[in-house]
């Protein structure tokens, strides 16, 4: 890959090649932007089809978090990190643990936390070697642990909100929706939406994941080669990135999508064919950062967790303002959002 020319590479401050033969660890840290604090974003264990997708996933994640933080006004800069899940990874304490010591050379400019394929306990064995972990477990109702609940909530209340502005509605009770991934996130959302009445329709890969969400929430399971294209109101894709393209949009049904994956449009203009589509999208990474508000509560010690709830419950509002925006101006909602994320950035940096 041609790193510094590569779009995906955009002015980041630093890249990490992590590697340990003894453990097999192959990992990739990447900072964004340090301007807003150290560059926080979460850890995905994930397996690539080759090194250069590997480190394209954890450039573009990065930069989201950059925007992330900054639209939910957090003292954190962006940065993520993606461990290589090669044919032979073994997820031993050593490997977890040497990826903890190369966050700790990093001297605080990188904090890391969960995300896809990680959990609490793998947080544990990496906060053995580093202090520059969140994510781990809860202590006297203080904001931590798992944030995919506080992500899911910010995105239950972001689709609220999407359904106010696009449908009239104050409910989304009997709303149909297709819920892409019933992981961490995808689970807690179908909670959050079966509690509100809404109904619901999912896919997986993991077939166990399905049959949890059919049993508890009364969803429906989806084929997986269209789930994106269900008869719904709403689509939440809460699984991988790049899911909306030039390809898919025309195929959707739903007028609305609003859901937790990172990095949903594959390209900047699918932004702008969804808003001629007629479908209104919520920028992922502003309606996903209930998980990294709950991480910046849990880093600072600055909040109880229900003042986190009550901080998750603005993503609503905050989105609101950018549909409103992109109303008026004509402009996609996914540019008023980077706008809006870039000014609040260079404006720091000034
Ligand atoms: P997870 O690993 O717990 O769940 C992801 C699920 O998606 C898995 O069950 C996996 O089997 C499924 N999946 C993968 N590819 C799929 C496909 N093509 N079709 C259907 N299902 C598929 O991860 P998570 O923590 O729930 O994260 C989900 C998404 O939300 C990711 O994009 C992540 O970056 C983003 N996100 C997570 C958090 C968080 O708090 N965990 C915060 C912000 C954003």
């Amino acid at each position: 890959m041609a790193a510094f020319d590569d779009p995906a590479f955009d002015n980041h401050e630093k890249v990490v090649f992590c590697h340990d033969a003894a453990s097999g660890l192959k990992a990739i840290i990447a900072i964004h932007s340090t301007v807003l604090g150290p560059a926080a974003g979460g850890c995905r264990l994930w397996s690539y089809s080759s090194d250069d997708e590997a480190l394209n996933d954890a450039l573009r994640l990065s930069r989201g978090m950059s925007y992330k933080n900054a639209i939910a006004g957090l003292k954190f800069g962006g940065g993520k990190a993606v461990i290589i899940k090669t044919p032979d990874f073994t997820g031993t304490d050593a490997l977890y643990e040497r990826f903890g010591e190369f966050v700790e050379e990093l001297n605080g400019s990188y904090v890391t936390a969960e995300d896809v394929g990680m959990s609490v306990s793998i947080m544990e064995m990496i906060a053995r070697k580093t202090s520059f972990v969140s994510g781990l477990p809860m202590k006297d109702g203080q904001a931590g642990g798992d944030p995919s609940p506080k992500t899911s909530f910010g995105i239950f209340k972001g689709i609220e909100a999407a359904v106010q502005f696009q449908l009239g509605n104050d409910s989304i009770k009997d709303l149909r929706v297709a819920v892409q991934g019933v992981g961490h996130v995808g689970y807690y959302l179908c909670k959050y939406l079966s509690e509100a009445g809404a109904k619901l329709v999912v896919a997986d890969i993991d077939t166990k994941r399905v049959k949890r969400v059919c049993e508890e929430f009364g969803a429906s399971p989806a084929p997986l080669n269209s789930i994106l294209f269900q008869d719904v109101d709403i689509l939440a894709p809460c699984a991988l990135g790049a899911i909306l393209t030039s390809e898919t949009i025309p195929l959707l049904k739903a007028s609305i999508v609003a859901g937790g994956a990172n990095n949903q449009l594959a390209t900047d203009a699918d932004g702008q064919r969804l808003s001629d589509a007629g479908v209104l999208y919520a920028p992922d990474y502003v309606i996903n950062g209930g998980g990294i508000i709950n991480v910046a509560s849990e880093y600072y010690g600055s909040e109880s967790d229900a003042q986190v709830l009550e901080s998750v419950a603005e993503i609503g509002k905050r989105l609101t303002k950018i549909f409103e925006a992109a109303k008026a101006s004509g402009d996609p909602t996914n540019v008023i959002a980077d706008n809006l994320a870039q000014k609040i950035i260079a404006d720091a940096a000034a």
